[in-house]
């Protein structure tokens, strides 16, 4: 049996990474000493900090890959994994622009037309553009080629119809890209569509979903007969999932996939330090979650590499979610373990109470979002059985 649906290789930085590490480090460590990073747990979905993500883009670390002729920073896939590590390490606020950045920016690149690649890029690029994804449904989640938002032909454009769900930061960004059914077919996966939505259109009624916690980072999102213009279709009409899919590859092999919950263990290990330094037991629990971590690294960067090296990486990326999520969520419950602490939402913001109580009201949200490791371990079976 071969096992190329799993090819997983070494990857060498360049030198070069090595001093964009560190200009990423003195920038994080100044905006801590300015107490704009607090090291919080899974920052990239509810660290909603516009101002950071300018300031970000200022240096170039927003759409890093996209060309330069869009404004963006024309650099390596690579460059920009070293950025993301770093970001997600320190808990750094990075949510406004992590969805323009990660998926929405390139699938305009890869499906845009040229005015809507220079509609939108240019600002993503400058961290002024947030996005928000607009496929899940109540019904239609992990099966989401049932989905049942509709779009219609009219006579100069679209009209939108239908209910998004779990639709993160609708009610702070500025635009989502939306699945929707524009062709009944015989195929569920033919006569989809994606449309590129004005999320502050008022036919879109976006109402808060809480998180355990009580933060609101995302929506129900009901498109009441939204008016679209022709060109607010992104790509081909009917040929929607083949776009889906590609942006999801992009939503599941990155690095905060298994880094959301990071910061709590480098919280813990101050504490520790804090209180006098640990036992070997504790030292040893601290060892062998690194060590995860480390192997996890290893896996992360290979999907990195082999995307920049125009290799498939879908299954690889789909194993590292459901290894890296599963990490996340066994760091959290170790932690408890290691330093019985009783988690407080109402402590100080950025203290380990209040942050232990973070990353465990946000836990079941870990191996869901993205696409759950159920699903995830169906594609990973595929890509092995065709694979043989
Ligand atoms: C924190 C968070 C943020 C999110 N953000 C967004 C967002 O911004 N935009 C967006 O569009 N969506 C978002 N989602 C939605 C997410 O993609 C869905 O929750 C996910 O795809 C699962 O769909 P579902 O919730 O409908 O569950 P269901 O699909 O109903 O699944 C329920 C359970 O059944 C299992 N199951 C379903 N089908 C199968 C199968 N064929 N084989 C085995 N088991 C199966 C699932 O694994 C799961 O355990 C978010 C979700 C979370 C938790």
């Amino acid at each position: 049996m071969s096992f190329s649906a799993l090819d997983f290789r070494a990857v060498h930085l360049p030198p070069s990474v090595g001093q964009l590490r560190q200009e990423v480090r003195a920038f994080l460590a100044a905006e801590r000493a300015a107490g704009t990073v607090l090291g919080r747990p899974d920052s990239w979905l509810t660290g909603w900090d516009p101002e950071f993500s300018r300031r970000l883009a200022q240096r170039g670390w927003v759409g890093m890959t996209l060309p330069r002729a869009y404004g963006g920073g024309g650099r390596s896939t690579l460059e920009r994994h070293v950025v993301l590590e770093e970001l997600l390490a320190a808990g750094a606020p990075v949510s406004a622009h992590w969805v323009a950045d990660r998926q929405a920016g390139p699938t305009i690149l890869r499906h845009g037309t040229e005015a809507q690649r220079n509609r939108f890029l240019p600002r993503i690029a400058a961290g002024t553009c947030f996005f928000s994804i607009g496929m899940s449904e109540k019904e239609s989640g992990s099966d989401l080629a049932s989905v049942r938002t509709r779009a219609e032909r009219t006579a100069d454009g679209w009209r939108l119809t239908g209910t998004k769900m779990w639709t993160g930061g609708a009610h702070v960004n500025d635009h989502a890209i939306v699945l929707a059914r524009t062709e009944d077919a015989a195929d569920r996966h033919a006569g989809l569509s994606q449309f590129l939505v004005d999320l502050r259109d008022p036919r879109v009624h976006v109402e808060p979903i809480r998180l355990l916690s009580g933060e609101h980072t995302f929506n129900s999102c009901r498109l009441d007969g939204v008016e679209l213009a022709d060109d607010a279709l992104l790509g081909r009409p009917g040929e929607g999932w083949q776009q889906v899919t590609g942006e999801l590859a992009l939503e599941r092999g990155g690095p905060e996939r298994f880094l959301s919950t990071l910061p709590l263990l480098t919280a813990l290990v101050a504490e520790v330090r804090r209180a006098g330094g640990g036992g070997p037991e504790q030292e040893a629990r601290v060892g062998r979650l690194t060590a995860r971590l480390a192997s996890l690294r290893q896996l992360s960067l290979g999907v990195a590499a082999a995307s920049a090296a125009g290799r498939p990486a879908d299954v690889q990326a789909a194993l590292v979610k459901d290894l890296g999520t599963r990490f996340e969520g066994d760091l959290v419950n170790e932690v408890r373990e290691i330093l019985p602490t009783a988690a407080r939402s109402d402590a100080t913001p950025g203290s380990f109470p209040e942050l232990l109580a973070t990353a465990i009201l946000h836990a079941p949200g870990y191996t869901l979002r993205g696409g759950t490791n159920e699903i995830l371990r169906g594609i990973i079976t595929r890509g092995l059985e065709l694979s043989r």
